[in-house]
């Protein structure tokens, strides 16, 4: 296995501060993994500028990449084009539904349950268990969820 097949498969294993069974490559954060003269560079995108998980997941990189041995490793922040909720690929919706947060929408469309579905929601805070989730809660089933704003 070279050097860049590793540190790609590393990269991609750390997961998200905010949404611990997502990894950054299921969020899309995960950017690239290149090989440069000097070593393994790797590029990601934060989902929103001033995202507090930002800082923590450079620094998960940095250690998940030196714990395997990997040297002359460069974590790059690359803001354009920025983040879109787009890039959250099939796999990261899909642990996102099984932890009960509502993947986030594009537009002004409700944000429909996690649990029943229902479409009949209201927000409740601005900010729920982390800056990058608001607190909403279903009108069907009265269940309070985390929805995933950050985009
Ligand atoms: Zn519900």
């Amino acid at each position: 296995v070279s050097v860049l097949a590793r540190a790609r498969t590393i990269a991609s294993g750390v997961l998200d501060p905010e949404l611990p069974p997502l990894t950054i490559a299921d969020l899309g954060i995960l950017r690239e993994v290149r090989e440069t003269e000097g070593g393994i560079e790797v590029l990601i995108t934060p989902t929103y500028s001033g995202c507090p998980a930002h800082a923590a997941i450079m620094l998960d990189l940095e250690l998940a990449l030196a714990k395997a041995g990997l040297a002359n490793v460069r974590i790059r922040t690359v803001l354009s084009p920025a983040w879109t909720t787009d890039w959250i690929g099939a796999a990261g919706l899909a642990k996102l539904k099984a932890i009960g947060i509502a993947p986030p929408v594009a537009g002004p469309r409700a944000v429909a349950c996690p649990r029943c579905g229902s479409p009949e929601t209201e927000r409740l805070a601005q900010f729920g268990s982390t800056a990058c989730k608001a607190l909403w809660r279903c009108l069907a089933c009265r269940e309070p969820f985390d929805h995933f704003k950050c985009h």
